[in-house]
């Protein structure tokens, strides 16, 4: 009896050690599924990290250099940020001006292994047209975002570049891409249509942010500050633009969230409109996706025309 007992007891004390070693197995597992597989990459700022999140969903983790509410126009990274891109696999920036700090960045950290993605590479671009400007910034308008056609091609550079990191996870990331791109078209025909129809095509907005969504739909649009946000208008400008709403029957002012709303809201007293807020996407607002505020842009500016 004792020494049944005694066999007992160490057939306990193995199966204990054998169960607690699995568990041990099982948590190490988990946590390296949910944290260290994922495709460390780095975006500049807001629309590209909506773009790389539509494409490698949950087997990448993304960080956004400019945070939220701040205007990517006016930002500059910190160490902080610097260090963000030692670790990544994938930077991804949009260019034509919008992150000029990307070379001198680029340069500075030690990343043998770093992929970096120009989303515009590749798109369809629309020249600046005053001379100031492209002598600041370049010659292209940068917002290619606003555009659904373009977004497509940022998101193919992005999803080129994960297939190139991530191969084995290939199929996956072409079959997001092709969701994603079909979402962008559907949303492109439905307003294409709505759009077309209208006989009035120009709207006014804070921000000369949207040519690219302009060309998409055949609009115009007329702004309180430029393609670069550079701050308040001459009081020159606001009087060509008062004329402009007059003329065209402008019955909305749009205002984005980090230009400058004050300067809106008084051109909107001044010719009788109504105030309404229109998405950059520059930086993350209202909790809105990329594509729930594309639909809500489009939608406010119909609405505005009709
Ligand atoms: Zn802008």
């Amino acid at each position: 009896m004792k020494k049944f007992i005694t066999l007992l007891l160490m057939t306990a004390i193995v199966l204990s050690t054998l169960v607690g070693c699995s568990t041990n197995e099982k948590e190490k597992s988990t946590i390296s599924s949910d944290k260290g597989d994922k495709i460390k990459v780095v975006v500049s700022f807001n629309p590209l990290r909506e773009f790389a999140m539509a494409v490698g969903k949950d087997k990448i983790q993304v960080v956004t250099m400019v945070p939220e509410g701040v205007e990517p126009h006016d930002f500059e990274p910190k160490v902080k940020d610097l260090l963000e891109l030692t670790e990544a696999k994938v930077f991804v920036y949009n260019g034509l001006g919008m992150e000029n700090w990307v070379d001198k960045s680029l340069s500075s950290i030690d990343n043998k292994n770093l992929n970096v993605v120009d989303a515009s590479k590749g798109s369809n671009l629309i020249k600046n047209t005053s001379e100031d400007v492209i002598k600041e910034h370049g010659q292209y308008d940068p917002h290619i975002w606003l555009s659904l056609q373009e977004a497509k091609v940022e998101a193919k550079n992005i999803k080129d570049a994960l297939v190139k990191v991530d191969e084995k996870n290939k199929d996956y990331y072409e079959k997001n891409y092709e969701e994603f791109s079909k979402s962008l078209d559907s949303l492109y025909t439905e307003y294409k249509s709505k759009l077309g129809s209208l006989q009035n095509k120009s709207f006014v907005t804070g921000h000369a942010a949207f040519a690219y969504l302009c060309r998409d739909f055949g609009l115009n649009q007329q702004s309180v500050e430029g393609v670069f946000a550079e701050g308040e208008p001459t009081a020159a400008k606001l009087k060509e633009l008062v004329e402009y709403a007059k003329n065209n029957n402008v019955k909305t002012i749009f205002v984005e969230e980090l230009a400058s709303p004050k300067v809106s809201e008084t051109l909107a007293n001044e010719v009788n409109a109504k105030v309404q807020k229109i998405y950059t996407i520059e930086s993350k607002e209202d909790s809105k996706t990329y594509m729930d505020a594309m639909r809500e842009n489009l939608d406010n500016i119909y609405n505005s025309l009709k």
